[in-house]
């Protein structure tokens, strides 16, 4: 999948449908929750049928609609996309699809421009991945950038084979030799695992070495990588590309989960202590009206109808009478969304949590508070 840059999402950003509006499509395929292919179709169902009901029935959307469960319908490779970014404007010819490694919320826009707002927030959210493959005259280095390749380096130190022919006399000068030389390349593997630090930077690290050297590499790690370290995996320095970039993805879903989860955990805490937190929908509202909120955890699929004040924006559960001001509020389909627009008008984080039951007791969605 090739990776989108911020300077790709600012030119789809810039896209305007003069003669007709822009159908942007977020769509969860997160296969923990929606295992089987039809899973996905009936998501796709629920969010088409509701931007259709909504629709303004002009033929270049009704198009789009149809190019994107063609899309959908038509199958695309799920083991590495949890999330589908779609944009089309039949009308003048925009067509841009976006897999992402991370789920989104599941939503149909149509308005007269891409809304590139969760697309953003997955591009900034999501981590650059460096992968350390080593043996003991060997090393390789990867950088991924959402499962995309953006950097490679290789080293090979020969260690000498003409020992055999030496005399069993010297077998003892011949293994410190040996282990002399293997140091050495250890010493240049975490050295150029460095300079792609220092040209690329990543926030994770990832080494891939027989368990015999794995603790004297990891010694030679500039203290930067060191703290960046995640999880082992198991490949050769032999691996193909395919097999290193997926091994890569799989352990950057295993470290996003964690994230997930920790980032839960502190929010649990957080509202406990009364500290910076607050949990579920109603005490989210009103933190997002004050621009107390920094980051948002919502549970994936979570929605509910409610109300928005025309005058001063703010957003409520109940109606009609808007708390802040006391103008009439109009009703809403779904408050949750348009939360979730204004945390990202308001450059708050913003993080979809599927399947966390920790996150569902709390009320499906909190928010740790800048003050
Ligand atoms: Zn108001």
């Amino acid at each position: 999948m090739p990776a989108i840059t911020q300077d790709a999402i600012r030119e789809l950003a810039a896209f305007r449908g003069d003669r007709a509006p822009v159908t942007s499509c977020y769509l969860n395929v997160d296969g923990r929750r929606l295992a089987r292919r039809e899973d996905v179709e009936h998501e796709l169902e629920r969010v088409l049928r509701e931007a259709r009901r909504r629709g303004n029935g002009s033929q270049s959307c009704a198009r789009d609609f149809q190019l994107i469960e063609d899309y959908v319908r038509g199958g695309f490779d799920r083991s590495s996309t949890r999330g589908l970014a779609i944009f089309s404007c039949s009308e003048h010819g925009l067509w841009q699809v976006v897999p992402l490694p991370v789920p989104v919320r599941s939503r149909v826009v149509v308005q007269d421009a891409p809304a590139v707002g969760q697309l953003e927030l997955v591009v900034n959210e999501f981590n650059r991945f460096g992968v350390l493959l080593a043996d003991r005259q060997r090393a390789r280095m990867f950088v991924f950038e959402m499962g995309d390749l953006t950097d490679h380096s290789e080293r090979f130190d020969e260690l000498p084979r003409d020992y055999d022919a030496r005399g069993e006399r010297d077998q003892g000068d011949k293994q410190s030799h040996v282990d002399a030389l293997t140091s050495q390349h250890l010493r240049r593997a975490a050295g150029v695992a460095f300079e792609v630090f220092q040209q690329r930077g990543f926030e994770h690290l990832t080494i891939g070495c027989p368990d015999s050297i794995l603790g004297e590499i990891e010694g030679y790690l500039h203290p930067y990588l060191r703290e960046r370290l995640v999880d082992r995996i198991s490949l050769p320095t032999s691996a193909s590309l395919d097999q290193v970039r997926q091994a890569a993805i799989d352990i950057e879903i295993e470290v996003d989960r964690d994230e997930e989860a920790a980032a839960v955990e502190r929010l649990r805490s957080a509202v406990a202590t009364g500290k910076r937190g607050v949990a579920g929908l109603d005490p989210v509202l009103e933190a997002l009206g004050a621009h107390r909120v920094q980051s948002l955890l919502v549970s994936d699929g979570f929605s509910q109808s409610g109300w928005r004040c025309g005058d001063c924006g703010a957003l409520r559960t109940l109606g009609r009478q808007c708390p802040g001001c006391g103008s009439e509020m109009h009703q809403i389909e779904d408050v949750v969304e348009e939360a979730l627009d204004e945390a990202l008008r308001q450059s708050c984080a913003v993080r979809v949590c599927v399947g966390n039951a920790d996150l569902d007791v709390l009320g499906r969605i909190g928010a740790h508070l800048r003050y």
